[in-house]
């Protein structure tokens, strides 16, 4: 798709804004105390003082009112440029559930944190309840104006640095697994939420959440008791296209770093990215990147005309295909770096590291495969 010469400026910007802070191992090491966070504080404040975040979020609540193709500028060039703001987008999937069906309160709240560089979180999956979300066992029971919340949470992304939690919770045992599910926004220094890390081989992000005997009040709920999953399975377009524009920026970062590399590498008395077996492959996954921007431009695009509905199908198709794209152009990138793509110094293991878990996470890439084969009839 052609950009508007507003929004090729604002491309140029980011980029020039994460070459400045982000460019080298030791600014990332500096601004992610030595590579153990994902999340930079000063990122957060620099960014929102720029009022980058939020693009295209409703201007009603607090956000800058452009659109999808906007922010997937966003996130395509923050993350070619490694810039350590991995919550800034599970915030942008929480808030999604929020505007659909959340009250006006909630709307203004969540939107104006994510746009003052704070962190929200989504916290869907349990120990029981991956891929099979809707077997989910946290209980939330009424006692007069609260809720009491026990059980188990998992793989909650950011909740330690995040404001709210949205919680899914099971309100009604008694039918269908689909049914008797609810919603709630609750803040994360509740009475009763603790918050434990899940070591990983990335930087901090993923964490267990306990809840005992915590309580929120009824106005927590978003949107209607017991049906949460009707909400929730409700336009994920948007949620599928963030991680497919993420993975593309995070593969073209690869792509230049291993161009960079065989073009300064001398073996055999010229540079490796002299020959043709590693020309052509490097060929081969520059088509691919391309064919992965084209195809999240062209859904942000969609989005923005209204379209979010009709296009799940290929929302799933861009989440599988820019998620391997990734991880395979990562992995090659390391391969063709030799013994330094596997040595920190170089950077290449980091993007590695940072590359497997997308086509896991925001539903495997077996479930967007589940949704692919539905629409063909199947
Ligand atoms: C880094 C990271 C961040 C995450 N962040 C969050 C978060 O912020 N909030 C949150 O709620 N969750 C989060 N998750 C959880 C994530 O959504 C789940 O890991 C994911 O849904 C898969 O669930 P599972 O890990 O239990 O795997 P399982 O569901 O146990 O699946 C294991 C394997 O079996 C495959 N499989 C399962 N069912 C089928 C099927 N029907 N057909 C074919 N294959 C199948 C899966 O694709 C997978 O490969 C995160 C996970 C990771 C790794």
């Amino acid at each position: 798709m052609r950009f508007t010469e507003e929004q090729e400026h604002f491309r140029q910007e980011l980029r020039r804004f994460a070459d400045s802070h982000c460019k080298t191992l030791a600014q990332r090491d500096a601004l992610t105390e030595g590579g153990t966070i994902a999340n930079s504080p000063e990122m957060f404040r620099k960014i929102a003082d720029h009022g980058w975040f939020g693009v295209s979020l409703p201007e009603e609540y607090g956000g800058h009112g452009a659109g999808m193709v906007d922010e997937c500028i966003f996130l395509e060039e923050t993350a070619r440029g490694l810039v350590p703001i991995k919550g800034y987008s599970t915030g942008l999937v929480a808030v999604q559930t929020y505007l659909k069906c959340g009250n006006e309160d909630q709307k203004h709240t969540i939107v104006g944190n994510i746009v003052a560089g704070k962190v929200e979180a989504i916290s869907l999956s349990e120990p029981g309840a991956g891929s099979d979300l809707a077997a989910v066992r946290l209980k939330a029971v009424q006692d007069g104006d609260d809720y009491v919340l026990n059980g188990q949470k998992t793989w909650c992304s950011v909740a330690h640095i995040a404001e709210h939690m949205l919680l899914l919770a099971r309100t009604d045992s008694s039918g269908r697994k689909h049914h008797g599910l609810t919603l709630f926004m609750v803040p994360t220094d509740t009475p009763g939420v603790e918050i434990r890390e899940i070591v990983t081989m990335e930087p901090r992000t993923v964490n267990d959440v306990y809840y005992t005997d915590a309580r929120v009040p009824a106005s927590a709920i978003v949107g209607e008791r017991d049906h949460a999953w009707r909400a929730l399975t409700r336009g994920l377009a948007v949620e599928r296209l963030i991680i497919a524009t993420t993975s593309t920026g995070a593969a073209q970062r690869a792509l230049d770093d291993v161009v960079a590399y065989v073009t300064e590498r001398q073996q055999f008395g010229r540079s490796i990215g002299s020959f043709q077996a590693v020309q052509h492959r490097l060929a081969e996954l520059a088509t691919e990147i391309a064919v992965c921007r084209a195809f999240v431009y062209d859904i942000a695009d969609k989005i923005d005309h209204g379209l979010e509905d009709a296009i799940e199908a290929q929302a799933a198709m861009a989440k599988l295909k820019c998620t391997e794209v990734a991880k395979r152009t990562v992995l090659e990138a390391m391969q063709f770096m030799g013994g330094y793509g596997f040595a920190r110094d170089f950077g290449m293991e980091e993007q590695v590291r940072f590359n497997l878990a997308p086509t896991i996470y925001g539903g495997s890439n077996e479930v967007q495969k589940e949704i692919i084969v539905k629409s063909l009839g199947l």
